[in-house]
């Protein structure tokens, strides 16, 4: 059985949210960036699960944070690509450290949000570049990027 959100030949992956992914999504959607955090220890949560990696209390709280932070990782992305993502080669793909520890991959983009097709190079981006957040919409759904802070 194929899986239409999975048509890596022609569209862009998509999100299959779940139970423990949903407000996440939903978030995005309204231009939030949520993040679980046990309501218990405090400790900061990613990716998002039922009960608390720390100490294993449930129901972690849905919580918003700014999206500033540092980038850990990176790299810039060349052919061959997923046949969607071809004509927007080169990128910059991200590994963002959040000020609350946590880390999510994103793309790079510009001060507005949209897309930023690099010339082969890095853009300045570095170990520890600090960055802001920003929502690009793919298609229709909304996933978090970053642009670098100013
Ligand atoms: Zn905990």
């Amino acid at each position: 059985m194929s899986d239409p959100g999975l048509d890596f030949a022609t569209s862009f992956p998509v999100p299959m949210p779940d139970a423990d992914t949903q407000p996440f999504w939903d978030g995005c959607e309204r231009g939030e960036l949520l993040i679980q955090r046990c309501g218990y220890c405090k400790k900061w949560l990613w990716q998002p699960r039922p009960i608390c990696s720390g100490c294993q209390t449930p129901d972690p709280v849905w919580t918003r944070v700014s999206g500033a932070g540092f980038v850990a990782s990176w790299t810039v992305l060349r052919p061959p690509s997923l046949p969607a993502f071809a004509q927007k080669l080169p990128y910059v793909l991200l590994l963002v450290e959040l000020d609350e520890g946590v880390r999510l991959i994103g793309f790079l983009v510009d001060d507005a949000g949209g897309w930023l097709q690099t010339d082969g190079e890095a853009e300045g981006i570095h170990m520890g570049t600090r960055m802001s957040l920003r929502f690009y919409d793919q298609a229709g759904t909304i996933l978090p990027s970053w642009t670098v802070a100013s």
